[in-house]
């Protein structure tokens, strides 16, 4: 489908059309003091009329193609009930044995918190703390907070502490990874059917309905839409704001015109407020990420320089009758390709080392993006760091597997499973290019164009006025 650069494009799957909302018409020219009927998109700062998209479908940015807002029946009530479900289920999940192997007579049978303590036990403090964050912690605060947040929402009522609450969970759905253990659970099985008998429990049910539960309740949450619900029910400032300032005559972005977007809840605030709390959500407001390029070069150089020991040292160590055996992130591969595993051998692959890699190398293109002579290619660099900031979390898989094995694995003097050092240095990478891509602000990259693109919508708007009848 073609539109206008600035309309709103609301798509779906199946069919897409576009809503003309003339935005030089209005939003160029009368934006009242209260910006509530407008939105910039987040990741190139264009300002746009919001658009309610009906049900199916997506309201996406025009210009980088980032999907803005979804469209759902019934959100709230519906997070309401898969929370409590999430809650129902997560004890079970994390302290029901999920499976048992057993090899030569030997049985070794584990839980998620066991297969955590195992590194904790072993001095692995930095990959215990980070999986039992990751897998345990933090899937507990977002379902708690999700929970509380619907269940006030739905009774409309409007405590003080809904703001910050939500502004905790939305920064922790960053790093709350248990469908990345799911798949560790599977990668498991699959690296062990050939070697052990494996007996199935009731943990490993649970654990899977909880990680569709978290996904389906990720799906649902529509920041925007909860904010806005936040907001309306009582706790939006509705203070008159001071008249805006434009600072060009045409202005295409909320910067341009005078309006700063706030990361965490998308709301537009004028420029004067940077530095105070947003009105509507309370995060400090700044025009762009503070020291974005500079902070995310230096989270890159770390990541770069722990992926060197991640995979030159041993990750893992196989004890079989006394005789230690360690092997590295490659090891492991070539061992899952010489032995016919092909499909895991690429999972592992992929996210141990191609996807780290891909991370840094990407994350590069970025940084040398924000120089003002590199304006080409700006939707692709979009969805590059969009496919950056999704597969992130992913490269904790190996560390997931491992925790596993080094429980499931532990026949005594027969055999068993170790962690080895590289886990901790790989543990760092990760957290590293995980906030290498937060803290990197991707309208940076669009700000290059301003002047090219200002200069095309002056003849745009031109060609507009000729063709008004
Ligand atoms: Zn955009
Ligand atoms: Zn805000």
């Amino acid at each position: 489908m073609t539109n206008n650069r600035d309309d709103v494009t609301i798509i779906s799957e199946k069919q897409s059309f576009a809503v003309n909302l003339s935005p030089r018409n209005s939003i160029l020219h009368s934006l009242p003091n209260s910006f509530d009927h407008y939105t910039a998109c987040p990741d190139c700062d264009l300002l746009l009329h919001k658009a309610e998209a009906p049900a199916g479908y997506s309201v996406v940015c025009p210009r980088c193609g980032k999907t803005l807002s979804r469209s759902t029946v019934a959100p709230i009530s519906k997070v309401l009930a898969l929370s409590i479900a999430g809650l129902i289920l997560y004890l079970p999940a994390m302290l029901l044995p999920l499976m048992t192997f057993t090899s030569f007579g030997f049985s070794g049978s584990a839980n998620i918190l066991e297969s955590i303590l195992n590194f904790y036990r072993n001095d692995y403090y930095f990959v215990s703390l980070m999986v039992l964050l990751s897998a345990v912690v933090f899937p507990l605060i977002l379902l708690t907070t999700i929970f509380y947040i619907t269940c006030q929402l739905q009774r409309k009522r409007n405590p003080s502490s809904l703001r910050p609450l939500f502004r905790l969970h939305l920064y922790l759905e960053e790093w709350a990874m248990i469908e990345v253990y799911l798949l560790g659970i599977l990668v498991t099985i699959i690296k062990m059917s050939g070697t052990s008998n494996i007996d199935y429990h009731s943990g490993i049910l649970c654990f899977s309905c909880l990680v569709l539960i978290t996904l389906a309740i990720s799906t649902i949450v529509d920041r925007d839409l909860f904010w806005q619900e936040i907001e309306d029910q009582g706790l939006g400032n509705n203070a008159e704001f001071p008249p805006v300032q434009e600072h060009l005559q045409t202005p295409r972005t909320a910067a341009e015109k005078g309006l700063i977007h706030c990361h965490t809840c998308h709301k537009l605030s004028p420029a004067s407020l940077a530095g105070t709390g947003c009105p509507r959500c309370g995060a400090i407001l700044h025009q762009r990420k503070p020291y974005s390029v500079i902070r995310t070069w230096a989270l890159v150089i770390t990541s770069a320089i722990f992926l060197a020991p991640a995979n030159l040292l041993p990750i893992m160590e196989v004890d079989f009758l006394g005789i230690p055996d360690r092997s590295t992130i490659v090891d492991g591969i070539i061992h899952f390709f010489q032995s016919g595993s092909y499909f895991i051998g690429l999972i592992i692959f992929t996210a141990s080392i191609l996807v780290p890699v891909f991370k840094i190398v990407g994350l590069v293109i970025l940084l040398r993006s924000t120089r003002p002579d590199h304006t080409h290619f700006l939707v692709q660099k979009a969805k590059l760091y969009r496919f950056i900031a999704f597969i992130g979390r992913w490269s904790m898989l190996d560390i997931f597997v491992i925790a596993l094995l080094s429980v499931l694995v532990d026949y005594g003097f027969f055999t068993s499973i170790h962690t080895a050092p590289a886990a901790t240095y790989f543990s760092f990478v990760v957290a590293a290019t995980m906030f290498a891509a937060m803290t990197f602000d991707p309208r940076v990259i669009w700000d290059t164009c301003y002047p090219r693109d200002y200069s095309e919508d002056k003849k745009q708007a031109a060609t507009l006025l000729e063709k008004a009848p």
